[in-house]
């Protein structure tokens, strides 16, 4: 229902502003709204009746950026300006997706590995938050041509196990794209509302949401109590999906016209045909008995019961999943009371009859599963704006928060599951007499050592007064909002000195560095790499420098006067490279220096052990 309200400034009226629900999916995203005369969910579709925006972003000549169907045509023709499954890259480092990088044709920046990915698309590098953002901005114009209004307030969604950075991400993306993200929602959450369950408060209820997608499944268990959402507790498989029923209906033709693997991969024409063949038999499947299609001038035929038998392995992983998930929630399949279906490939008659089968229930499939996330994203957006007094929505956090103590141990501040908004806090003091400043570093994760868990953040509390070790007390306090975004702050209580540090996470961004990043990062990105392997390089030179200097000068009666004035030229030749050379010619320059020292360096070495073997017996007496 659209309220009315009147501008006191300009006396006009004004109608409150829409908020609409994104589903901002790995493939496909889309967006929904309360219709205003029914006051139900729908999702907003083009003239065409697509509603589906693939979430593909592709990088054209002089800058031009397509999001969606247009861009997808380019993931076979231009695979390397073509950006999909960005949302896998969400808040991660490197590190995070090394083993994953061979799925992905892009070029994922590995230079440094601790820090977010960044993705080079022809001369740019972006980071996966601006990718998404583009998402984002194309679902905002969309929306505004439907709906004929602006629109700048969202709900999104986001999958149950994405931790604060990626949740943080998630908002920051929003932000970029001229959204007010006004919610951060579970996506099992959202397919939930969708089907209204939860939306009385009287209710309790467990529920199964299973999403298996294009690339992804998920199995979420929650629990409903007077409009509290819980996660109980989360499994799945990051790399299965539709796509692997696909490529298994390949192999099944590959092997049938005796085409070999290798062969396979070498045809990129021929596989790639097969592959859209391959999807459109398993959709024509999910309602006919039989298919039969043409590719590379061969007849391919299948049956349901072929197709059956193909993917029933795919099909018993998710179900393992799924009895895995029960026993983290310490549950058995009796104690769930709904099985909702989510993501397309739930369309497939056997996932259906075999989820059906594990719980011992009729499944909820009755509305869109490629749509019942933005529903439900659109009826939070709708309690969010007020429409809805009858309803409370709460998350719940779903893993434990905390900070690091002595002996890298994890002390808990909120414990998982404690309902969102919560706010928690603990004393702690110094160890030395008249330390300054105390460093908190704040973890996220169920083990008891804080290597185990995720680092989220990290700050210091300085200009602590001189005091004997244990008499400050800090006050370290966690706040996490209703997004599930954390803030932790620290006060000094005894001296009344009161400092107080605002942490996102690891990831996240300041507002400033938001703004600020989309305009550097098409402008500076390649200087901003090649800077930083400038330092590196030039930081390592200076390294390698003192302590050849060192060396020498300690070990002077093992080197020849020849082998020590070569020494002392590669090291001013290094110097002078250092002040003006590029990377490479420093990394070549700390070659030949290496080089140049291993021998003699070696000989000390020898020498040195030899006189401290002397006199001593290996074994003891
Ligand atoms: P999603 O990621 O949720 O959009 O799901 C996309 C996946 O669903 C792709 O693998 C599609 O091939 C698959 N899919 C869509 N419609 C059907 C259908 N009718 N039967 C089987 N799979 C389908």
């Amino acid at each position: 229902m659209a309220k009315i309200g009147i501008n006191i400034a300009t006396g006009s009226l004004q109608k409150n502003e829409m908020i609409v629900g994104i589903d901002l999916g790995t493939t496909n995203s889309l967006v929904a709204i309360i219709h205003p005369d029914t006051g139900k969910p729908v999702v907003l579709k083009e003239h065409d009746g697509m509603s589906l925006v693939p979430s593909v972003v592709h990088f054209g000549d002089k800058g031009v950026v397509t999001v969606g169907t247009e861009a997808k045509k380019y993931l076979v023709t231009e695979p390397q300006h073509t950006i999909f499954s960005v949302k896998r890259l969400m808040g991660k480092s490197y590190n995070d997706v090394r083993e994953h990088t061979g799925f992905f044709s892009y070029k994922i920046i590995d230079d440094n590995t601790e820090s977010l990915v960044k993705i080079q698309a022809g001369e740019n590098f972006y980071s996966p938050v601006e990718l998404s953002s583009f998402i984002l901005k194309e679902l905002k114009t969309r929306a505004e041509h439907i709906l004929k209004t602006p629109v700048t307030k969202a709900v999104i969604t986001v999958p149950a196990y994405f931790n604060d950075a990626q949740r943080q991400a998630t908002r920051d993306a929003g932000k970029l794209a001229g959204l007010d993200v006004l919610r951060i929602v579970n996506e099992p959450t959202a397919a939930s509302l969708a089907y209204g369950l939860g939306l009385s408060r009287e209710e309790t209820k467990t529920i199964a949401v299973y999403d298996l997608g294009g690339g992804t499944f998920d199995i979420s268990l929650l629990r409903i109590n007077q409009g509290i959402f819980e996660v109980l507790s989360t499994n799945g498989d990051t790399y299965l999906g539709g796509d692997d029923f696909d490529r298994a209906i390949v192999n099944h033709w590959a092997a049938q016209t005796g085409l070999s693997a290798e062969e396979l991969a070498m045809h990129k024409r021929l596989s790639q045909e097969l592959r859209l063949l391959a999807e459109e038999a398993k959709i024509c499947l999910s309602r006919e008995e039989s298919f039969s299609g043409q590719a590379g001038g061969e007849t391919l035929t299948l049956t349901r019961g072929e197709l059956e038998t193909l993917i029933s392995p795919l099909v018993q992983k998710t179900i393992f999943s799924c009895s895995q998930a029960l026993s983290d929630a310490g549950l058995t399949a009796e104690a769930i009371d709904e099985v909702v279906m989510v993501g397309g490939s739930t369309r497939v008659p056997l996932v259906k009859q075999e989820v059906s089968r594990f719980f011992g229930k009729a499944v909820h499939d009755e509305l869109n599963p490629d749509e019942v996330v933005a529903l439900g994203a659109a009826v939070q957006a709708d309690v969010l704006a007020g429409n809805n007094k009858d309803v409370l929505l709460l998350d719940i956090t779903p893993l434990s928060l905390g900070i690091e103590t002595m002996g890298g141990l994890m002390d808990v501040l909120l414990p998982r599951n404690s309902k969102v908004p919560a706010k928690a806090g603990r004393q702690y003091t110094t160890q030395k007499d008249g330390q300054s400043g105390i460093r908190i570093a704040v973890y996220q994760g169920e083990r008891d050592l804080v290597k185990d868990n995720r680092k989220l953040a990290e700050f210091n509390l300085s200009g602590i007064p001189a005091m004997p070790a244990g008499l400050p007390k800090v006050e370290v306090s966690f706040l996490v909002n209703a997004d599930g975004i954390l803030t932790v702050r620290a006060k000094e209580l005894r001296s009344g000195i009161e400092q107080s540090i605002e942490v996102k996470p690891q990831y996240g961004l300041t507002d400033a560095e938001v703004e600020k990043m989309l305009l550097d990062s098409i402008t500076h990105a390649r200087e901003d790499i090649q800077v930083r392997a400038l330092v590196e390089a030039q930081t390592e030179a200076g390294q390698l420098m003192d302590t050849t200097r060192n060396f020498i000068q300690k070990n002077a009666a093992f080197l020849t006067p020849a082998e020590m004035e070569e020494t002392e030229k590669a090291i001013a030749a290094l110097q002078a490279l250092t002040a003006s050379g590029t990377k490479d010619e420093i990394q070549g320059g700390i070659e030949r220096l290496n080089e140049l020292s291993r021998p003699y360096a070696e000989r000390v070495m020898d020498q040195a052990i030899s006189q401290a073997m002397k006199g001593k017996n290996i074994m003891e007496p």
